[in-house]
């Protein structure tokens, strides 16, 4: 059921049931984080493995301390930065988070999203919003409240319409260590560069299943199901003529053939925010192959990129 009222959310929410709710990177999956019974309901519907521990949402900069503690002045500048906006930000958490949306870790990322209705039904509830993006793990994420219903239509109380995602991909994540440590796990809609001028030094460590301190970075990702393949799209086209293909491409149009271009004018934002609408579209199509490039490594296009060899990987 798709809703427009925020306050009909939160009395779902309240009753410890899942809603779709709008952000500005993607649509979320969202329960009350301190209630834990409710929050099983979300790996549940995502079929979402234990070990991959959920973002909580919260409303401003000043519920900071009350879900983490070990708060270093550099995460704090992260937050007065950039909240609300793309940013998570781990920290040392309280104990009032139950373990399992850390998955047993005792950290916790914090974010707050920066999307209007979000932000009034954050406000009017008195509990912070666990919520992963509202997808069958490892799909595609959605980026309208029509992409939530269409996949998690059943397992859903209702999905908050807040239009479509303005940034379209997922929040950059940092982690800040007490002493001020601070480490880039995953890119995202805050460029790395914003992140550097705020904090200076940043520690890279990223996409790595291993990884204890972001386990949810698996290789394969936000996959399609029909087969991504990167490269000069141009040549590409050439070496499987014999196939039924589409093409993703940044700015270009290849003529006489299928295909979405994510920015005409080249702007990275823009590709940014139509990346995963197109990927679902064409993947809607049952193409052989599609076929797919690399955008420039600057800025949210790094996150891009980092989507695109994601989804195109099947490990
Ligand atoms: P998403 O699937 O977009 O909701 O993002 C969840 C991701 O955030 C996880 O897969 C982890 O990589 C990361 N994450 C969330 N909480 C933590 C945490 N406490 N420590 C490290 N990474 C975290
Ligand atoms: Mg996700």
């Amino acid at each position: 059921m798709i809703i427009y009222d925020s306050h009909i959310a939160a009395e779902l929410l309240s009753q410890g049931q899942l809603v779709g709710i709008p952000t500005e990177t993607v649509y979320g999956l969202a329960a009350n984080a301190l209630n834990a019974e409710a929050v099983v309901k979300i790996f549940e519907a995502k079929k979402r493995p234990y070990f991959d521990p959920l973002i909580v949402h919260i409303a401003d900069v000043d519920q900071m301390d009350r879900f983490a503690c070990d708060i270093h002045d550099k995460a704090r500048r992260l937050a007065q930065m950039f909240w609300p906006g793309p940013l998570t930000i781990v920290l040392p958490r309280q104990k009032i988070i139950p373990d399992i949306v850390t998955s047993g870790l005792d950290s916790v990322g914090l974010r707050v999203p920066n999307h209007a209705i979000t932000l009034e039904l954050l406000r009017m509830l008195d509990f912070p919003l666990a919520a992963p993006s509202a997808n069958p793990f490892g799909y595609i994420s959605p980026t309208t409240a029509g992409h939530v219903q269409d996949q998690l239509d059943g397992k859903v109380s209702a999905v908050l319409d807040g239009g479509p995602c303005a940034v379209g991909v997922e929040s950059t994540i940092v982690h800040c260590s007490p002493n001020g440590q601070i480490t880039l796990l995953r890119q995202g809609g805050i460029p790395l560069e914003m992140i550097q001028h705020c904090v200076g030094d940043v520690d890279v460590q990223l996409h790595s299943s291993s990884n204890p301190k972001a386990p949810g970075m698996l290789a394969s990702h936000y996959a399609p199901r029909t087969k991504l393949q990167i490269g000069s799209i141009d040549e590409l086209l050439r070496s499987v003529a014999d196939l039924n293909v589409a093409y993703l491409s940044f700015q270009t149009e290849f003529d006489d053939h299928p295909g979405i271009v994510l920015s005409p004018n080249g702007d990275l934002s823009e590709a940014a925010r139509n990346l995963f609408a197109a990927m679902r579209e064409l993947d809607q199509k049952q193409y052989d192959l599609i076929l797919t490039e690399l955008m420039p490594d600057v800025g949210v296009g790094r996150a891009i990129n980092d989507r695109l060899l994601r989804a195109a990987s099947y490990g």
